[in-house]
């Protein structure tokens, strides 16, 4: 279908880009390592698309999944009967985690998922007998999704600004950007443990006995790639641990061979009790999130619910039978080609090639773990952003998709990449930071 000549009455936020008149920017397809623009032209994906196509872009074997199950069976209902499809993927997935993460929710964003695991938190205190649990705690620059429980939790002001009251009873804890962002530090930053000491203040302000959990994003991705310091996650473990405190990890960009590993929890070697994925899961060819959670908070959970009415919790689509399949075939593409080792074992070649855009004009910092990387601009004075959105236009001009947070410039590219295109992204990158004013 043809493209509307005015498109005033269509702006969608997070939908259509605003500047799309003045610089249009619209795919119109897309394979393995590139896009294609509606103007036929060729865009290397240095992002995955939103941290998502980590198998990179329309895998065959994706396609023919997602084609035989919709011929097969569209939909059926998962509210009061099912389809074998979620069994088969929860439990392949369960086989891929740490621990006792072995059941799965399964829902249909990354801002469902937030939700989900928010509130089988506060269902699990509740179940055995601890209903005051009802304070959440987050984490400053922490990006949790766009529902209710997602802004309330997320560490972003204007993304609560506007929207009257949350929920209630949330702290977050502060960032640990100042750490992070650590003169070109190369993977883990150094040790800093003690900044989440700040968990124990508020357990001292607020009674532990009134605290549900802890959600943070083991490496937040969408305020800009931070990095966690050494024993900082292991801090925040022990510390829920002594207070019966629930760890939720939003592993929705870090999942999924994000940084070299299947999940950051491996990674990290910190376990949570519940975590949150999306995004990867499907390679982004059909929407999916799922909450995994460990053993005691399902059976908590699931206490003497005999069916899904009396739990009171699911999507229409949750364990959507296309949503399965395309699942199945991504983890099979994962396997098959060992992305998870690729992407480990490209890291150093990457973190070299990022970190040779030090010293080049407003660069004061650059981030990197896995096949991440956070590449930090000094800012315009009252012009936050628009030096990294400067530098996102010309990068796509030049035939280079980058994303910005901020005046920080986020790479995530589709796990396939091969050391050539890290050599394209970065020489990209500098000939357009080299002319950037
Ligand atoms: N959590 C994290 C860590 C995310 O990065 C995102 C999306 N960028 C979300 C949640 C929300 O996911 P979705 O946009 O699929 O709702």
């Amino acid at each position: 279908s043809s493209i509307p000549d005015s498109l005033d009455a269509f702006w969608m936020p997070f939908t259509a880009n605003r500047q799309f008149k003045s610089q249009p920017r619209l795919m119109a397809s897309a394979k393995g390592m590139y896009y294609t623009t509606v103007d036929d032209r060729q865009v290397l994906d240095g992002t995955a698309g939103l941290w998502c196509v980590n198998a990179g872009h329309c895998r065959e074997k994706i396609i023919a999944a997602i084609q035989t199950q919709a011929a097969t069976l569209d939909f059926a209902p998962t509210f009061q009967m099912g389809h074998p499809a979620p069994f088969a993927l929860a439990d392949r997935l369960a086989k891929m985690l740490p621990g006792d993460l072995n059941h799965v929710f399964f829902a249909n964003s990354g801002s469902e998922a937030v939700d989900s695991a928010l509130k089988i938190a506060l269902a699990y205190h509740r179940v055995r007998g601890e209903g005051s649990r009802t304070r959440l705690i987050g984490r400053e620059r922490g990006y949790h999704g766009v529902g209710f429980g997602g802004i309330s939790v997320g560490g972003i002001a204007p993304n609560r600004k506007s929207f009257g009251s949350l929920l209630p009873g949330v702290d977050h804890l502060p960032h640990t950007h100042n750490l992070e962002r650590n003169a070109f530090t190369r993977g883990q930053p150094q040790w800093g443990a003690h900044l989440a000491d700040e968990l124990e203040r508020l357990v001292t302000l607020h009674d532990a006995s009134t605290i549900a959990a802890v959600i943070v994003e083991p490496v937040a991705g969408s305020t800009g790639v931070l990095v966690p310091p050494q024993g900082y996650l292991e801090r925040l473990r022990s510390i829920c641990d002594r207070h019966g405190i629930l760890l939720i990890f939003d592993e929705v960009i870090t999942g999924f061979g994000r940084l070299g590993k299947g999940f950051a929890t491996d990674y990290f070697g910190v376990i949570p009790d519940l975590m949150t994925v999306a995004k990867g899961i499907t390679n982004a060819a059909v929407p999916m999130g799922a909450v995994f959670v460990r053993d005691g908070i399902y059976d908590a959970f699931m206490h003497g619910a005999e069916n899904a009415i009396e739990l009171s919790h699911g999507y229409t689509y949750s364990g959507h039978p296309l949503a399965c399949a395309a699942a199945q075939a991504t983890l099979d593409i994962y396997e098959e080609e060992g992305l998870f080792d690729r992407a480990n074992s490209l890291s150093s070649y990457w973190e070299d090639a990022v970190h040779s855009l030090e010293g080049l004009p407003h660069v004061i910092d650059i981030r990197n773990l896995g096949l991440v990387a956070g590449i930090e601009l000094e800012s315009i004075p009252n012009q936050v952003g628009s030096r990294a959105y400067d530098c996102l236009v010309r990068c796509f001009e030049n035939g280079l998709l980058v994303r910005t947070a901020g005046d920080i410039i986020a790479l995530s590219p589709p796990l396939i990449i091969e050391k050539q295109h890290i050599d394209q992204i970065v020489e990209m990158l500098g000939l357009v930071l080299k002319d950037l004013a």
